[in-house]
């Protein structure tokens, strides 16, 4: 049975998020995964702008798998670390090709062995182009989850463990989408929006006194 303050939290925010969903726009697997990668450390927004410029020129994991190097830098040069993201691209792209025919997996386990593919990026990918079940643990994520109390740990793998023992696992999706849609929304690093937040009552860090 689901704890009563998982089930609290999520009803509270579908009502607040009807569609949660991912920053990062996609029309296929291999753009988000591709989209993922890039947008380490980096604004989602920004890599929604700058990716059709490179899935314009290499549109399939065999086209980037072959790419040079320094063509791939050239279109993603706006984005921080593009060096090393090139090269993980171009990497990941080959690993498709010679191991997945050129296919996105949906296995996490199958997703974490392409080079560049974390768990982060892999959950991403699960949830964001297959609708699966996964706990997307970026800084949005980490950051509600640790004010809400659900967990202390610091570890983004263990963060992600600790949540699949409480969440459901087929609610792990949207509860995902929904911390980090609040994440960006209200739950802000900066300057957090208690005020108008309807989880105050479920969260650690919410000090009335600290309200404008
Ligand atoms: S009360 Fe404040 S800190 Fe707590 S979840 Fe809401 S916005 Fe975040």
């Amino acid at each position: 049975m689901m704890d009563s303050r998982i089930q609290r939290i999520l009803e509270t925010l579908r009502e607040l998020f009807p569609n949660p969903r991912l920053e990062l726009t996609h029309g296929s697997p291999y753009e988000l995964l591709i989209k993922a990668i890039l947008a380490a450390q980096a604004p989602d927004k920004k890599v929604n702008e700058i990716t059709p410029k490179l899935l314009t020129s290499f549109p399939t994991p065999d086209a980037l798998a072959l790419a040079d190097l320094s063509e791939i830098e050239e279109k993603i040069k706006e984005i921080n670390f593009y060096k090393r993201k090139a090269r993980a691209i171009k990497e990941a792209s080959s690993d498709l090709v010679e191991r997945f025919h050129g296919q996105v997996p949906e296995a996490l386990e199958a997703l974490v062995t392409l080079r560049g593919v974390g768990r982060k990026t892999a959950n991403v990918v699960r949830v964001g182009a297959f609708g699966l079940p996964g706990i997307v643990v970026d800084r949005h994520f980490e950051r509600v989850a640790t004010r809400l109390g659900l967990t202390t740990a610091k570890d983004p793998e263990r963060i992600e463990r600790e949540l699949e023992a409480m969440v459901p696992e087929e609610e792990r999706a949207r509860f995902s989408l929904l911390l980090i849609n609040h994440g960006k929304s209200l739950c802000t690093a900066k300057n957090p929006k208690c005020k108008p937040c309807p989880l105050k009552q479920d969260c650690s860090f919410y000090q009335p006194q600290l309200e404008l």
